[in-house]
């Protein structure tokens, strides 16, 4: 093994060892963010899960309500599993200072045939995706698609949307100085390329220039290749594309319950249960009850991983009727708050330590009495969601909070709450009353 073998092995291991060792803290750091919130209970069989997973995450059901939509993440999506297994090659000659290693050990006929049509997929799967990221960079920018253009997507949502887009840009450009130099090089050699149609063309074209620059060419197409799959995860968990991830957990979790059904709370459930039949024993509580959520704390765990998950791409937004009449209320935005406090939180406790605290709460802070006021429940955001996130879920808790420790709410709805807790019902009638109607009857 010559001396630059050695030094190129080394580098490799030096990059993947330090892409490695940020990332694990940045993704460790988002675990330990998620079990912030409190504990619930998923009840669902392992089957479930495995078919939700396999159905919206790695079939992406959902997505094709949007079938244009659909189709271009989908080529995406394809293209993003397929290439990972050029990077099989490319880690095991970076980790062996080796050039093409599975191409040059197994050079039976049908390995060689097997190797041509998968590098050969992944070139014609890596132009469309070319193309197809233009077109996505163009909804982003030129098109004029009303939920890209909300005012929660200003700023850092936008950069972030677009930094992704050119790094696959950058990813594919160079794939094909990778394979169209390597080209040109073993048409050099042995008068004829690997047989790779696209990089092949490309590599007829460039084999009259110098050899060494054809070797740098391929150089910078091999590193820069790697540099930016280890790039992309370090940078993944800072970005709305950990959903590449986590919407396979997430789907997996998928709560059970039919779509519009809310959760009870117990003290309230049993409150109501009294009321009811007078001999039923309100069961005594531990400690003081906290009704609905005001801060990141109070939430479940699957309303933490939820935020984490979510795409940004603002179907939930779109499908709102609050949003669509102009009401202050975004879902999309309420996922993203939610995920912003707890990386907040979680900058602070590195910072100050473990106990830091701040004054600050998701409710009020981040998200708005006007945002949780202007929510119909509809669970519109909810079925839209292609990755399964229930922004409704958060927004019942905050508002639950809101009304229930906070006592704000308009003077209309506090009307109604009084007669509900006094009379047992919307109207302002004792319960007593409420069969007088029956004594004009015959
Ligand atoms: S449940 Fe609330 S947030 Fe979701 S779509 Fe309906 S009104 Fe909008
Ligand atoms: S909650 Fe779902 S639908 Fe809404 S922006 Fe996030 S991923 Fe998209």
């Amino acid at each position: 093994m010559g001396f630059l073998q050695i030094i190129q092995i080394l580098l490799f291991l030096a990059l993947v060892g330090t892409a490695g060792y940020i990332a694990y803290g940045k993704f460790k750091e988002i675990y330990d963010n998620i079990n912030m919130g409190k504990p619930e209970v998923i009840d669902t069989t392992l089957g479930f899960r495995i078919k939700n997973m396999l159905l919206i995450a790695f079939g992406q059901k959902k997505m094709f309500k949007l079938t244009f939509a659909a189709l271009l993440h989908l080529v995406i999506y394809v293209s993003f599993c397929i290439t990972q297994i050029e990077l099989i090659e490319i880690f095991l000659d970076g980790l062996t200072g080796s050039h093409r290693l599975l191409y040059h050990t197994f050079d039976g006929p049908v390995f060689q045939t097997i190797y041509l049509i998968v590098i050969n997929f992944i070139e014609f799967l890596s132009l469309l995706t070319f193309f197809v990221t233009i077109i996505f960079i163009l909804r982003r920018t030129t098109f004029k698609i009303e939920r890209f253009k909300k005012p929660e997507l200003k700023g850092w949502p936008f950069r972030d949307a677009l930094i992704i887009l050119g790094f696959e840009l950058t990813l594919i450009t160079f794939i094909f100085m990778m394979n169209g130099g390597d080209s040109a090089l073993h048409i050099q050699e042995h008068g004829h390329g690997y047989g790779f149609i696209l990089s092949g063309a490309l590599g007829n074209a460039l084999s009259g220039l110098p050899t060494g620059l054809l070797a740098f060419i391929e150089r910078v197409g091999w590193w820069g290749h790697l540099s930016m799959v280890l790039t992309f995860l370090v940078y993944l968990p800072y970005s709305k594309h950990l959903h590449v991830m986590l919407a396979f957990p997430n789907t997996f979790f998928t709560r059970p319950e039919p779509k519009g059904e809310i959760h009870n709370m117990p003290a309230i459930m049993n409150e109501v249960k009294s009321m009811i039949d007078p001999s039923f024993v309100v069961p005594a509580t531990e400690g003081e009850v906290q009704f609905g959520a005001k801060d990141v704390y109070d939430l479940s765990w699957k309303n933490l991983l939820d935020a984490y998950t979510c795409t940004e791409c603002g179907r939930c937004t779109a499908a709102c009727p609050a949003n669509q009449t102009g009401k202050k209320l975004s879902p999309r935005k309420i996922m993203m708050d939610t995920r912003d406090r707890m990386e907040e939180i979680s900058k602070g406790k590195k910072e100050h330590g473990p106990d830091f605290a701040d004054n600050k709460t998701l409710l009020g802070d981040y998200i708005t009495a006007e945002e949780l006021r202007a929510c119909t429940t509809c669970n519109a955001c909810v079925e839209e969601c292609p990755v399964n996130i229930s922004p409704l879920s958060i927004i019942v808790e905050l508002r639950r909070n809101l009304i229930m420790e906070a006592s704000d709410s308009p003077a209309e709805w506090n009307n109604i709450f009084a007669n509900l807790e006094n009379n047992q019902a919307p109207w302002q009638f004792s319960p007593e009353d409420r069969l007088k109607w029956t004594e004009e009857l015959n």
